[in-house]
């Protein structure tokens, strides 16, 4: 199985909700770059470790990750 991680990145709001979530410790904000609304916005730093469990689709309170399993 193939685990693809999607950010709308431009909605995030650097919460870490997400990544408090995360079993496998996949996702980290992201401190070299700023969105559009000025956050650092969370991204998937070690995508390899992902089981698609979307606990942190779910937490996200803006919608920002989406998940594709191929
Ligand atoms: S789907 Fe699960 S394992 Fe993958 S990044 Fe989100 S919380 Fe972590
Ligand atoms: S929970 Fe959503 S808004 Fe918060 S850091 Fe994660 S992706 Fe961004």
């Amino acid at each position: 199985m193939t685990v693809f991680l999607h950010f709308d990145r431009d909605r995030c709001k650097g919460c870490e909700l997400c990544v408090s979530v995360c079993p496998k410790h996949v996702l980290a904000l992201d401190m070299a770059s700023t969105n559009a609304k000025g956050y650092h916005p969370a991204a998937a730093k070690d995508p390899a470790a992902c089981i698609a469990c979307a606990s942190c689709a779910k937490i996200c309170p803006d919608s920002v990750i989406s998940i594709e399993k191929e």
